[in-house]
């Protein structure tokens, strides 16, 4: 995958990162926060209701101390007054009084004598203690409502007791929960539970129910708390309202942060100039072939970039860039650079032909002519016919300034192509503005030839063009002995294309030159390039 396109994946994953994270962040937070304001209501319903019960637990007790003053008093005295105490005073179901550890007289059952087991449907319980209480879960006179029942113990075998009716906890817990989806248990000294609520919530919803335990500091009363799924959700709804709409604009700024901040770090800018410091360009050669001479005239120097894991990036990708980010000056530059050190090791007759693609931006750069002139001056030995190529790639916004520079090269003994003829939109402006040596037929109207005795009418017209302006013309892209011959008979002087040779490195060129640089091509054989060149 080529280096920026992946560097570019990268960057669109972390700006996808950055968007969504503030997403996720304030997903989890507001979970968090809505199962933290679950837990508080619980708290405060927990609260509400373990005071409710001491309250009701204060007035229990405070009953028991009134009834003592009805100690060692006998039952036929005091049932009157016990009928009225209990159903004046609110909370109660019974009071009573105990005798020899049997009920002996009570304000619901008058003075008939009965079992404390048999009132609270249960054994009493063995607590050691003379202050008890405990939830039950009915009497013998209401046994399917729960209630309470306080005992306080006196010597010999006398005491009181206070049986409160559960209903009052049940109507609070209802009223609490038409707020609150909740289910509620409360016991009192581990007894039966007085409930309210579906015990089904905790099973509902996708959710973990919340539980919460809480008890009385004052008495041995607890109450245990789950809210339903749908609590949490309710409540996580309600956060989100609030805090989702921030994380979008959050994410939303970050994003475009972070788009920027990439944007400047990951450019072909810096790629280029780690990639030009650190040698991963190299200068390849295509070989051109003269019909006229019937050898190899000279050479196309195509730059090439290798990654340090090996990858490639293709040359319309990187000069492209290069172009678009202002990194071609220097990028030709170096390729200069790198010929002139290249070239030293080339055996070739005077006049072989040097073609370096040349890029507008650096055309008008106006250190132009002096970098040509300087590389001129640094392979002056090999006496070489450089030749510039020019593409309409880029548009040349200062023609005649240009042209003058062109002039001035011409002068230093310098050839001017114009490469990929026909393509652009400016080719014949190009012709007109600029004096020209060469003229490449783009690969696109050679792939048009069909066969060698038929019509190409562009590319005719193209050669046509050329001969009466007195241009040399060179056919690029020639694939084919049929595509080689076409151009031959036409009077297409320069071939350049895999038929005769594809574009190879330094090393592989100077073998090539060696080799078959003045071996003429016959049209109807293959040559021999095609095991050896590289690409
Ligand atoms: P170009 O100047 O038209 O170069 C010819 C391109 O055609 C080269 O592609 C070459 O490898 C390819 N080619 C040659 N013969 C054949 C063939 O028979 N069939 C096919 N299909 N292709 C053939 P490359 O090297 O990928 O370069 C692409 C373009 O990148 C070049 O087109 C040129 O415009 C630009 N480029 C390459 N090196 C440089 C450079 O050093 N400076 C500048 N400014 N541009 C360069
Ligand atoms: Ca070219
Ligand atoms: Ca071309």
């Amino acid at each position: 995958m080529p280096l920026l396109k992946r560097k570019r994946d990268y960057a669109r994953l972390v700006i996808i990162i950055s968007g969504v994270l503030p997403l996720i962040i304030g997903i989890f937070f507001t979970a968090l926060d809505a199962r933290h304001t679950v837990r508080q209501q619980q708290v405060n319903a927990a609260k509400t209701l373990l005071s409710q019960a001491e309250r009701m637990s204060d007035s229990a007790w405070n009953m028991i101390t009134e009834l003592r003053q009805f100690q060692h008093q006998p039952c036929s005295q005091i049932e009157n007054q016990l009928q009225r105490i209990g159903a004046l005073n609110p909370y109660f179901r019974a009071i009573g009084k105990m005798e020899e550890n049997r009920i002996a007289c009570s304000s619901a059952y008058g003075t008939k004598p009965a079992f404390l087991s048999d009132m609270i449907m249960r054994d009493a319980p063995v607590t050691g203690k003379a202050w008890w209480s405990l939830s039950i879960a009915g009497t013998s006179g209401v046994p399917d409502r729960p209630a309470v029942i306080f005992m306080r113990d006196l010597p010999d075998g006398e005491g009181f007791w206070a049986v409160v009716d559960g209903q009052y906890l049940i109507d609070f817990m209802r009223a609490i929960s038409s707020t609150h989806l909740y289910h509620f248990s409360m016991e009192f000294n581990d007894g039966a539970p007085i409930s309210f609520g579906d015990p089904q919530i905790a099973l509902s919803g996708w959710f973990e129910p919340l539980i919460y335990q809480a008890s009385s500091s004052r008495y041995p009363l607890s109450v245990t708390l789950i809210a339903s799924p749908s609590e949490l959700i309710l409540a996580w709804r309600q956060v989100m309202l609030i805090i989702m709409p921030m994380a979008i604009i959050f994410s939303i700024l970050l994003m475009m942060l972070m788009a920027n901040w990439l944007q400047r770090h990951i450019s072909w800018r810096d790629e280029i100039r780690r990639a030009i410091a650190s040698g991963q360009f190299r200068a390849h050669y295509q070989p051109v072939y003269d019909n006229r001479l019937q050898r190899c005239s000279g050479a196309e120097a195509l730059l090439r970039w290798t990654t340090p894991d090996g990858n490639g990036i293709r040359p319309d990708i990187f000069i492209g860039a290069a172009e678009a980010e202002g990194m071609i000056v220097p990028l030709t530059r170096h390729l200069l650079d790198l010929i002139a050190e290249d070239v030293q090791a080339w055996q070739v007759e005077p006049g072989f032909h040097l073609a370096i693609n040349v890029a507008a931006d650096h055309l008008q750069h106006p250190d132009f002519v002096d970098d040509m002139l300087h590389f001129a001056d640094r392979v002056k030995d090999k006496q070489f016919l450089i030749t510039l190529e020019l593409t309409e790639r880029s548009l040349i916004k200062d023609g005649v300034e240009v042209a003058r520079k062109l002039e001035q090269l011409r002068g230093c003994g310098m050839k001017v192509a114009i490469d990929d003829f026909g393509t652009g939109h400016c080719s014949l402006s190009y012709l007109q503005t600029f004096t020209m040596d060469y003229l490449k037929i783009d690969r696109g109207f050679i792939n048009a030839i069909e066969s060698l005795e038929g019509r190409t009418p562009v590319l005719d017209a193209i050669i046509q063009l050329s001969h009466e302006l007195e241009l040399e013309v060179l056919g690029e892209g020639v694939e084919s002995a049929l595509q080689f011959s076409y151009l031959q008979r036409r009077g297409v002087v320069f071939i350049q294309g895999y038929y005769y040779a594809r574009p190879m490195d330094n090393a592989a060129l100077i073998a090539w030159l060696a080799r078959q640089g003045e071996q003429p091509v016959k049209a109807d054989h293959a040559p021999e390039t095609h095991q050896t060149a590289s690409i």
